[in-house]
């Protein structure tokens, strides 16, 4: 495991589901980390089972965002992690997607992924030392999926704006990375039923969903400063969902078998 020790991260949307998973890993490796969610209530619950700091933030809130930084920064004597996971992923089929659908998805996971990252960049420049991982997706740059196509293309557009950021940076000491999650097992997926997950978990080659921790170590190891010669890249952890070219390539499971 990585060592986070006196280093500080932000994890916005770190309340639940991925987020959460981020978290347990990267207090796990010692870093201190701040949730920065919507939900203040959800993240304090969270911060005190993980030993982390709850505050509350709306990621489309740029005045927010920056005083929010500023505050860490007090407070903890510095930014090195920023993990920019808040997302939504409302569904519409395109026969009924309006604007304001668009536009407010759009807003949460683009503009919201934008102004986290412009607002923290300060910090770590001054400092000459940041790691910055943004949650996004399979969905968009490699897979598609009806009733997301606003969401699909708001995750490719974070790969797209992580890239020529990882350049504009890449002499500051600071990486942008991206991890991009397969099918995870987050509260909402589990509410779909037991017989929906066993569906879904056939379709992943190691038969089983992820779970938020395995999000997390990809989180944790792009945070560390091992990482620190890997930028503008994104790891994808899937189980393999995006490889085989048919549902014929997944060998089907043996007699009693459980994922990997
Ligand atoms: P989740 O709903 O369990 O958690 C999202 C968290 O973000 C919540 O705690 C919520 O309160 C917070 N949030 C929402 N809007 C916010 C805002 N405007 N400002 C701050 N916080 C806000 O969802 P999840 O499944 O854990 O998704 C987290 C990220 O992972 C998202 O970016 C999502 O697109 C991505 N993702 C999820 C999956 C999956 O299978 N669950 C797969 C691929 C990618």
């Amino acid at each position: 495991m990585f060592d986070l020790t006196d280093q500080t991260a932000v994890v916005t949307g770190g309340a639940s589901g991925i987020g959460r998973g981020i978290v347990e890993m990267l207090r796990e490796a010692g870093a201190t980390v701040v949730i920065a969610d919507l939900d203040l209530e959800a993240a304090e619950r969270t911060a005190k089972e993980t030993g982390s700091h709850a505050r509350r933030l709306d990621v489309t809130d740029r005045k927010a965002v920056h005083d929010l930084f500023a505050e860490v920064d007090e407070t903890f004597g510095g930014i090195q992690i920023l993990c920019s996971n808040a997302g939504i992923f409302p569904q519409a089929s395109l026969e009924t997607m309006t604007d304001e659908q668009w536009n407010g998805i759009f807003d949460v996971n683009v503009r919201g992924a934008f102004v986290t990252v412009q607002e923290v960049l300060p910090y770590m420049r001054a400092a000459g030392y940041g790691r910055v991982v943004i949650t996004t997706s399979i969905t968009g740059s490699h897979t598609g999926y009806p009733g997301w196509a606003h969401y699909g293309a708001t995750k490719a557009a974070q790969q797209g704006f992580m890239r020529s950021a990882a350049l504009e940076v890449a002499r500051d000491g600071v990486t942008v990375n991206g991890v991009a999650p397969g099918n995870v097992a987050t509260e909402g997926l589990k509410a779909q039923g037991e017989e929906y997950n066993a569906q879904m978990a056939r379709a992943v080659p190691v038969l089983r969903l992820g779970d938020p921790r395995d999000i997390g170590a990809a989180a944790c190891f792009l945070a560390s400063r091992e990482a620190g010669y890997i930028t503008g890249q994104v790891i994808v952890v899937d189980g393999g969902q995006i490889l085989p070219e048919s549902p014929e390539a997944i060998l089907p499971a043996r007699e009693g078998e459980q994922g990997a």
